[in-house]
C-alpha cells in the first residue's frame, strides 16, 4: 500500500538532501540506509569528543553562494581552510598546493621569478633529455609531469604519492591523467581556489540531522532485502545506491578504487600539526595521515583535548565488500556504465542519483546542486 510520495534509498547527502527539499514542499518521504547510521560516506563517530571522518576526510568547498547559504542555512560553518603539507622522499616538509613556499622550500627561491625560471629550467631540461632519447611527445605520466614541471618536483612530490593512489607505476599510466599542474605564484598555502570552505560547527552529523529533522528514517535496512515491500510503498523512488546492482549487475559489475583507513587514539594532544600530512614517497605504505581534531580546532585549542585520533589510508584495490569510493572511468566501465544507464532513462518510477547511482565521483557541493536544481 502506498503510503510515502518518495522512498529514498540512502541517508547521504543527496538522499538527505533530496528528502529535506522534499519535506519542506509537503511530500510524504521514507528514508532507508543499509549503514547502521545516516548520513552516507560523511557520517562522523565521535570518539575521545572529537569527530572522526570514519569514510575519509571531508572538506566541504565551493564558490557556489546559493549551495553555500543552503549549507549554512542547516548548520553553521567553520573557517576550517584546507592547507596539506607533504612528506618527501628525502625526508623533508613541503607546503602544497605547488606555490612559492614549495618553491622556497625546494630550491631556496624567494621571488616569483626566481622561481618562475627555476620551473622553467626544470622544464626544458626533461623536455632535452626526452629529446635526446628519441621521445617527441610523452608516453605516459611520467614523462607527462616531468615536462609540465621538472624532475625536482615530480620525483619528490608526485611520483610516489600517484603510484601508490593508482596502485600502478606512473611509466605505466596514461599521459592524460594529468594535463595541467597548476602552480601558484604566491605564497599562499591554501588548498583549494573556492570562495567558500568549511566544516559543520560540531561536524558533518548536525548537517545531515538538520537535513533529515522531522523526516522518517531507516537504517540497517536494505532496500535489496525485500525490493517488492520496498517497491510498493511509495510513488516514487530516489535510488543513490549502485546502478549495477539496481539492475542485478546484467551487464556486469562496475569496478572501483578504495581506501583502507587505520585509524588510531594517541595519548598526545598534537601528533602531526597539521590535518593533512600526504606522504609522497613509494616507501611508506599509506598516502596521507589525516590528524580529525585539526577539521575543528585552531590554532592552540588542539591542546583543550588531550587526546587526539589519527587515520592512515591505504589507497586498495576494491573487492566485493569493500566501500565502493572512487569509480574507475576507463572506457571498460564507462561502457558498462553507459548500458546501466540508458536503462535507467527508461523507469517512470525512479530517479537515480549521487555518486553510486551516477558512478561519477562527485564532491559534496556539486551533489547538493545537483539536488537543489532538480527542485526548481
Ligand atoms: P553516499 O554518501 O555514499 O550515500 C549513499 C548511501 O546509500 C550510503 O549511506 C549507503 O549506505 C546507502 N545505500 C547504498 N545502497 C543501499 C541499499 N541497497 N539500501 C539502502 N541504502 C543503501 N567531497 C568533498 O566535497 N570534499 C571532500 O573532501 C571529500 N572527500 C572525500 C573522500 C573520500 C574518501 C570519498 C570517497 C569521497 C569524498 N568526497 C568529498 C565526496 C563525498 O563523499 C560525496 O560527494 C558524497 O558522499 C556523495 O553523497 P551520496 O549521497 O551520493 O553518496
Amino acid at each position: 500500500m502506498i503510503q510515502y510520495d518518495y522512498l529514498i534509498v540512502g541517508s547521504g547527502l543527496f538522499g538527505a538532501t533530496f528528502a529535506h527539499l522534499a519535506q519542506k514542499r509537503g511530500m510524504r518521504c521514507l528514508v532507508i540506509d543499509k549503514r547502521p547510521h545516516i548520513g552516507g560516506n560523511i557520517y562522523c563517530e565521535e570518539i575521545e569528543g572529537i569527530n572522526v571522518h570514519k569514510y575519509g576526510a571531508h572538506i566541504f568547498h565551493t564558490s557556489d553562494k546559493e549551495v553555500w547559504d543552503f549549507v549554512n542555512s542547516i548548520v553553521p560553518f567553520n573557517r576550517y581552510t584546507n592547507c596539506p603539507v607533504a612528506q618527501a622522499p628525502n625526508g623533508k616538509l613541503y607546503n602544497l598546493p605547488f606555490n612559492m613556499n614549495t618553491f622556497y622550500q625546494m630550491w631556496g627561491v624567494k621571488t616569483p621569478e626566481e622561481a618562475e625560471s627555476k620551473l622553467e629550467e626544470q622544464r626544458r631540461d626533461a623536455i632535452e633529455k626526452m629529446r635526446a632519447d628519441g621521445i617527441s611527445e610523452p608516453r605516459n605520466l611520467e614523462e607527462q609531469a616531468l615536462t609540465l614541471i621538472g624532475k625536482d618536483i615530480y620525483e619528490q612530490l608526485i611520483k610516489g604519492y600517484t603510484e601508490k593512489q593508482w596502485g600502478r607505476k606512473c611509466t605505466e599510466l596514461p599521459a592524460f591523467i594529468i594535463r595541467r599542474l597548476p602552480v601558484r605564484m604566491t605564497f599562499d598555502n591554501n588548498y583549494f581556489n573556492d570562495s567558500y570552505q568549511g566544516i559543520p560547527i560540531g561536524g558533518y552529523n548536525k548537517l545531515i540531522d538538520g537535513l533529515l529533522d522531522g523526516i522518517d528514517v531507516m537504517t540497517n535496512t536494505d532496500f535489496f532485502s525485500d525490493r517488492k515491500y520496498w517497491e510498493s510503498i511509495a510513488d516514487k523512488i530516489v535510488f543513490t545506491g549502485k546502478i549495477d546492482e539496481f539492475y542485478d549487475y546484467c551487464f556486469g559489475k562496475l569496478e572501483y578504487r578504495t581506501v583502507r583507513f587505520e585509524t588510531e587514539l594517541l595519548d598526545t594532544p598534537n601528533y602531526q600539526g597539521n590535518a593533512v600530512v600526504n606522504y609522497t614517497s613509494s616507501k611508506v605504505p599509506f598516502t596521507r595521515i589525516i590528524e580529525h581534531k585539526y577539521f575543528e580546532s585552531f590554532g592552540n585549542s588542539v591542546y583543550e583535548t588531550p587526546k587526539t585520533i589519527i587515520s592512515r589510508e591505504y589507497s586498495t584495490e576494491w573487492k566485493d565488500g569493500m566501500e565502493p569510493f572512487y569509480p574507475v572511468n576507463d572506457s571498460k566501465n564507462q561502457n558498462i556504465y553507459e548500458k546501466y544507464r540508458l536503462l535507467a532513462e527508461t523507469e517512470s518510477k525512479v530517479i537515480f542519483g549521487g555518486r553510486l547511482a551516477e558512478y561519477k565521483y562527485y564532491d559534496m557541493a556539486p551533489i547538493i546542486a545537483q539536488v537543489l536544481t532538480l527542485f526548481k
